[in-house]
């Protein structure tokens, strides 16, 4: 069997980035180590985190992600009916697919001064430009992001808008429609997510790393 830091197919970079305080170090420690932290800390020390998964291609744009050296039910969306088969159980390392480990970038507190270095986009794939759906100006702050990755990041990366805090339903003060419009507007996909509760993360992570995958495969 394959050792997951050992073995992959393709590393991919992905970046964090957004304002202070809306949710960056718990969306990567959700995924990387199904940890959250209600105490509200600065970053520190934790340059990157990575989490490798395998990429089962089922259709031409579909892919399941699984941890990797997992076993146990497998379970395939049939996109035409929306609906979710058990096709059977499984060991997947008899299941042909690619290896994915992927990096991801968080900023230790230097977003608070705009101080992020040009080095923590270099090479970068992806990236998760993060708001906090119950404080507008990070939403605002969203174009300013976007304009720092354009000056900075591969002109290719693959943009994904990010709202967390969802689970604060009672404080919600940027509406979904809001930031759904502006990423179309963008061009970048968007996903609301909560760290806390979990909701979407892996799907915010799979979604991008998919992009990613669709790119360079
Ligand atoms: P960062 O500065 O962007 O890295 O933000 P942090 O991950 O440090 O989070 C800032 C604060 O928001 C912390 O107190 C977290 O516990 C809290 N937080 C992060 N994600 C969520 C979430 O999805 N829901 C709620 N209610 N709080 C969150
Ligand atoms: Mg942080």
């Amino acid at each position: 069997a394959r050792r997951a830091d050992e073995e992959y197919d393709y590393l991919f970079k992905i970046v964090l980035i957004g304002d202070s305080g809306v949710g960056k170090s718990n969306l990567l420690s959700r995924f990387t180590r199904n940890e959250f932290c209600l105490e509200s800390k600065s970053t520190i020390g934790v340059e990157f985190a990575t989490r490798t998964l395998k990429v089962l291609p089922l259709k031409v744009e579909w892919w399941m992600w699984t941890d990797l050296g997992w076993c146990g039910e497998m379970r395939f969306r049939k996109i035409e009916e929306e609906d979710v088969v058990v096709v059977g159980r499984q060991c997947l390392d008899y299941v042909e697919g690619r290896i994915i480990k992927s990096q991801i970038w968080d900023t230790a507190g230097q977003e608070r001064y705009r101080a992020i270095t040009s080095a923590y986009y270099r090479g970068a794939l992806g990236a998760l430009l993060v708001y906090d759906v119950t404080k507008p100006i990070s939403f605002e702050n969203v174009s300013r992001w976007l304009k720092e990755l354009r000056d900075h990041a591969d002109s290719n990366i693959v943009i994904m808008l990010i709202g967390n805090k969802t689970d604060l339903k009672h404080l919600r003060a940027v509406a979904t429609e809001d930031a759904q419009s502006y990423a179309e507007r963008e061009g970048l996909s968007f996903i609301e997510t909560s760290a806390l509760e979990a909701t979407n993360v892996e799907k915010a992570f799979q979604m991008n790393l998919s992009e990613i995958y669709r790119i360079i495969s």
